[in-house]
């Protein structure tokens, strides 16, 4: 292991830099890492929403995926926005190849704008994928991405959601990060839950801010970095959970653009 944690992001763009890969590459220096990053897809995009996207060939994917592992030893991989199916079984392959030694899957389906970032269609990909990694995975979904991967209605209660998390961790053998952001609550209550089914609450304050976007990207990318340092998934989470709540924190001190800002990185 390097003294510096070797992180790649493989995500799409947000060109005003509070989500996807930017968000990321902000993330993995803050929490001490060295980012890289194959861009999936090509958003057009803003804090307001989503104008476009365009996916380039998977060709010229792949010929950045190889492009990095022919060169440098990397210690930990996020995937976020993967828009359709040929990107996800693309990125599904490299990772049979390579196998990174960890791996956080944040399974983006849909922007808080309500956009897809991930095509309906290619949500059984995804899933293959899931079952297929054989790297250390944790998989990072907020509530309605949970009870997708869980075929379920979405969580109510933080025991629906631990239920849920225990249902995806044992389909797919992985481990689960589920983040309740998303619950009607006075606090933002996570649940790690190990691929045998042990649960661990992990407990967070709730911000008040409207600046969220591009949350669950930086903090899945926050994990990454954090995870390669601590060996384990359990101190890299709260490590990374504790840096997000800062960041939000200080959201509201940036003034970059006029919808749901980013948070300070
Ligand atoms: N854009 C990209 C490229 C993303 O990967 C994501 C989330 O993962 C978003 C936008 C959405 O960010 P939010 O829903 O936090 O606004």
């Amino acid at each position: 292991m390097n003294a510096v944690p070797r992180v790649l992001s493989v995500a799409g763009t947000d060109p005003t830099g509070g989500a996807g890969i930017q968000a990321d590459l902000k993330a993995i220096a803050a929490l001490g890492g060295y980012g890289m990053a194959v861009v999936t897809a090509l958003v057009a995009q803003n804090t307001m929403g989503i104008r476009a996207v365009h996916a380039p060939p998977v060709e010229f994917l792949r010929r950045q995926l190889d492009g990095v592992c022919d060169d440098v030893e990397v210690d930990a991989v996020k995937l976020g926005m993967l828009f359709d199916t040929a990107i996800v079984e693309t990125v599904a392959d490299w990772l049979g190849r390579v196998r990174p030694p960890a791996l956080v899957v944040d399974p983006v389906m849909v922007a808080t704008s309500g956009d897809r970032l991930l095509l309906p269609e290619a949500e059984a990909a995804l899933m293959r994928l899931l079952g297929e990694v054989e790297s250390d995975v944790l998989v990072t979904p907020n509530l309605p991405e949970l009870a997708v991967l869980a075929s379920a209605a979405p969580a109510r209660t933080e025991s629906d959601l631990s239920d849920q998390a225990r249902v995806v961790a044992s389909a797919y053998g992985v481990r689960v990060l589920a983040k309740g952001g998303h619950l009607d609550a006075d606090h933002s209550d996570d649940v790690l839950v190990a691929p045998d089914g042990t649960t661990t609450a992990i407990p967070g304050r709730r911000v008040a801010t409207r600046h969220t976007h591009g949350t669950g990207c930086s903090l899945s990318a926050a994990v990454a970095t954090a995870r390669v340092r601590h060996g384990s998934w359990e101190p890299a989470v709260r490590e990374a959970k504790a840096w997000l709540t800062e960041s939000l924190q200080a959201a509201g001190t940036l003034h970059v653009g006029r919808g749901r800002g980013p948070i300070s990185h």
